[in-house]
């Protein structure tokens, strides 16, 4: 089965399990927007709740706000937003289709890399324990001609980005005959900028209506509520404000399911420091997310760091966390050096001082800001596609299976009476019954043992504990396990703490503190 076919069987699986559904189905959809199904609203809830206890629990200098999706219209002039937030896009003529000139051009240098990553797993295996990669990649003939045609093409892409040169972005692509996927040709339009903020209109038009936009990042809701945080909450630099809510852009090309859709939503952590220890707070930051991701368990080597080509107007470092996508390495969070540029531009455009008072170097400035930025929804569909698995079992059936990091799973426990009479019911009822004030429990009775299981297993839910004639004399419950599908016998009393051993978020930030 090849990666795209693993990803439609994703995408499917998704709407069929109440985790994802396309917006507004009936009215067959609208592009890149989706709805949350009854277990996707608690795996969502999870992943929200793991990144604000994380963020807001786990350091005692990052506190919370909620602020508003609208914000005063020169909020955006001041960010550099009306300006500057635009996507290169492209036309093909004969499919009629929109991209983004920019992707384009990464999806060639990402069949360069490729290409020379296949060189080097055939090498491997040719010279299985004697192989020196490093040495490989300096001298073989193959490989250095791709990674000289790689580094032409990536020169001249990011010095065009850099000069914001449209011309130069379209004479790469048809320098390296990147053709439209659908049509198979160059007929491509000259390249423009597309601003990517929804605008809207506040107030009635006859007393004159302002447009305002629906925010594209959560960030400067931060910015500028900075100081009334640092005042109320008597914050000393360094220290974060951390935010979850809604964004939104007007992507150009919205495909590949949530991984890019209109409205979204972020959780964005800004972190004020001196001017000076930017990049001491970076490293910090850096690190410390890609150890968050990590401690979730989907296996490490899904992971890397790339560094931006062309760093956003506001910054002077960026790193990105990609994460092994079923359609390759894909950016979920962003690290950002955003240097003082935001405050310094709100401090301009609304004439009033938010300079920040240093009491320990008795000086005001105005502070430099690292911000992590993660998208929940890149975040699910990351923890989603690492999760799903077709497993064939002996004798011939298979399964599907959700292996969902356990504190994450939208249910934790599903409760199974044997059978539908004999009091089996009612015990099970007293089960969950003192479960339920601690783990998302769900009670099924439905159909044999072996299709429940296999209900759950396609949800992802850890546990499953069955009540049978021999509990209602030994006290005694069988509790099944996902991912091994043993089975053992455990005393009712015992149920809470085995459960919760796995399952408790605690365990995972103790994890993360080590
Ligand atoms: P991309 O290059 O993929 O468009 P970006 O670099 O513009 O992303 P940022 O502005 O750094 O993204 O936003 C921070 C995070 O917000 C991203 O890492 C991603 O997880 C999330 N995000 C951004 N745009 C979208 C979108 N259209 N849909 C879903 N999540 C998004």
């Amino acid at each position: 089965m090849t990666q795209e076919d693993v990803f439609k069987k994703l995408v499917a699986h998704c709407k069929e399990y109440g985790f994802v559904f396309p917006s507004s189905e009936i009215y067959d959809g609208l592009g890149a927007v989706y709805d949350y199904g009854q277990n996707g609203v608690e795996l969502k809830n999870n992943i929200k709740r793991y990144w604000w206890d994380a963020m807001t629990m786990l350091h005692e200098n990052v506190v919370g706000i909620d602020a508003a999706i609208f914000m005063h219209p020169t909020t955006w002039k001041a960010s550099g937003h009306v300006d500057a937030f635009n996507d290169p896009l492209i036309d093909n003529r004969d499919s009629k289709k929109r991209y983004r000139a920019d992707v384009l051009i990464e999806d060639l240098l990402a069949k360069y890399d490729e290409k020379i990553d296949k060189e080097v797993q055939k090498a491997a295996k040719r010279f299985g324990d004697n192989f020196d990669e490093q040495q490989f990649r300096s001298t073989n003939a193959r490989v250095l001609e791709h990674q000289a045609k790689r580094d032409e093409i990536h020169n001249r892409f990011v010095k065009a980005l850099n000069d914001n040169d449209l011309a130069e972005l379209k004479a790469i692509i048809m320098d390296y005959d990147i053709v439209d996927p659908i049509s198979g040709t160059k007929n491509w339009t000259d390249v423009r900028q597309f601003n990517l903020m929804f605008s809207t209109e506040m107030g009635s038009t006859a007393d004159g209506s302002m447009k305002i936009y629906l925010r594209p990042e959560t960030a400067q809701g931060i910015f500028v509520n900075y100081l009334n945080v640092q005042k109320t909450g008597r914050m000393k630099v360094p220290f974060g404000i951390a935010q979850i809510g809604k964004a939104f852009r007007n992507e150009i090309v919205a495909r590949q399911f949530i991984f890019r859709m209109r409205e979204f939503e972020q959780m964005e952590m800004q972190f004020f420091v001196r001017p000076g220890d930017e990049m001491k707070w970076f490293e910090y930051w850096k690190a410390w997310r890609l150890r968050w991701h990590k401690a979730l368990g989907l296996g490490d080597h899904k992971y890397r760091y790339h560094d931006h080509d062309k760093l956003a107007h506001y910054a002077n470092a960026a790193t990105d966390i990609e994460f092994e996508m079923p359609f390759g390495f894909k950016e979920v969070e962003g690290i950002h050096s955003r240097t003082d540029f935001d405050l310094s531009s709100h401090e301009k455009y609304s004439g009033k001082n938010i300079k920040y008072f240093d009491p320990e170097l008795n000086q005001s400035y105005t502070p430099y800001v690292i911000e992590t930025s993660i998208g929940v929804d890149r975040m699910f569909l990351s923890i989603m596609s690492a999760a799903y698995c077709e497993e064939q079992l002996e004798g011939g059936d298979s399964r599907v299976v959700l292996k969902l990091p356990p504190v994450l799973a939208p249910v934790k426990v599903a409760i199974m009476p044997l059978v539908k009479k004999d009091g089996l019911p009612e015990k099970a009822r007293e089960i969950m019954n003192q479960l339920k004030f601690d783990f998302k429990c769900v009670y099924d009775e439905k159909d044999s043992i072996g299709k429940r299981y296999r209900r759950q297993d396609a949800v992802g839910t850890p546990f499953c504990v069955t009540i049978d004639h021999d509990t209602l004399t030994d006290g005694c419950v069988t509790i099944r396990h996902r991912d091994t599908m043993q089975q053992e016998r455990v005393k009712i009393e015992d149920l809470h703490a085995m459960i919760d051993r796995e399952v408790n978020m605690k365990n995972l930030f103790k994890k993360l503190m080590d």
